[in-house]
């Protein structure tokens, strides 16, 4: 039998939260993916994963009161990392230099790479001159990949990202060694805050759709919960 496509987006139930399956839409992955998801959690437990898992509970302890700058400290000192690679945009450098001065004061050794280091153009990954921002100029063009090397070649524990381009985030993930952890994504138009855009969908919805999808009415159709929660602020604009 086909599986359903998961699609807990659209769930109004949240029953996996308390711990009860029984009561599952019938787009619910729990359900739909029982078996691999019986197999994954003893990947969760094998011995490489299981501290990690533990310490991200361990820093629930303090839910609700620490920031995120509090917690990947938190995090990193109960992983036990000495050493901490800050890969960050160069839009940001303000941010990282003060970042970098909570590491350190907390304990840390730090090293930290630029989106910018080895001085790459737009011109080193070939891109045609219609497609820069002023066709005919130099265009300074993001490093990911040279930053993840770097920063495992210094033998950082954990990578932190600090506002990579869309994309670029991606390409430092790939090729990283070490694991990675997010600070803060960019969002040159919300203060870095791309949330923003879904809190203000009913204001500037003629430039995004949060509207659902015509055919997932159907899809979703029997799960009344979800329905209230497809169909809800958004549709009654
Ligand atoms: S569909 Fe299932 S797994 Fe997804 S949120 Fe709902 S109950 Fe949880």
């Amino acid at each position: 039998m086909t599986k359903k496509k998961p699609l807990c987006s659209y769930c109004g139930r949240k029953v996996c939260f308390h711990g009860d399956l029984t009561n599952t839409p019938e787009f619910c992955p729990s359900r739909e993916y029982a078996a691999l998801l019986e197999e994954k959690k003893e990947t969760l437990r094998a011995p490489d994963n299981i501290k990690m898992a533990q310490d991200v509970a361990r820093t629930w302890k303090e839910y609700g009161k620490l920031t995120r700058v509090e917690e990947t400290l938190e995090y990193a000192r109960l992983q036990g990392h000495k050493k901490i690679g800050l890969a960050f945009c160069v839009g940001l450098s303000e941010e990282a230099r003060l970042f970098t001065n909570v590491l350190m004061n907390a304990g840390f050794d730090v090293a930290s790479v630029c989106c910018m280091c080895g001085a790459l153009s737009a011109d080193d990954v070939n891109l045609p001159e219609d497609d820069k921002i002023i066709p005919g100029f130099r265009q300074p063009m993001c490093n990911p990949i040279g930053q993840a090397a770097i920063l495992d070649a210094e033998g950082c524990d954990l990578h932190v990202l600090l506002g990579l381009c869309v994309g670029d985030d991606t390409l430092f993930i790939k090729h990283a060694k070490a694991p990675v952890t997010v600070l803060a994504v960019k969002d040159r138009v919300l203060a870095h805050n791309p949330l923003g855009a879904l809190y203000t969908a009913k204001h500037i919805y003629t430039r995004i759709n949060t509207r659902p999808p015509k055919d997932t009415a159907t899809k979703v159709s029997g799960n009344k919960v979800a329905g209230d929660k497809v169909f809800g602020d958004s549709e009654k604009k």
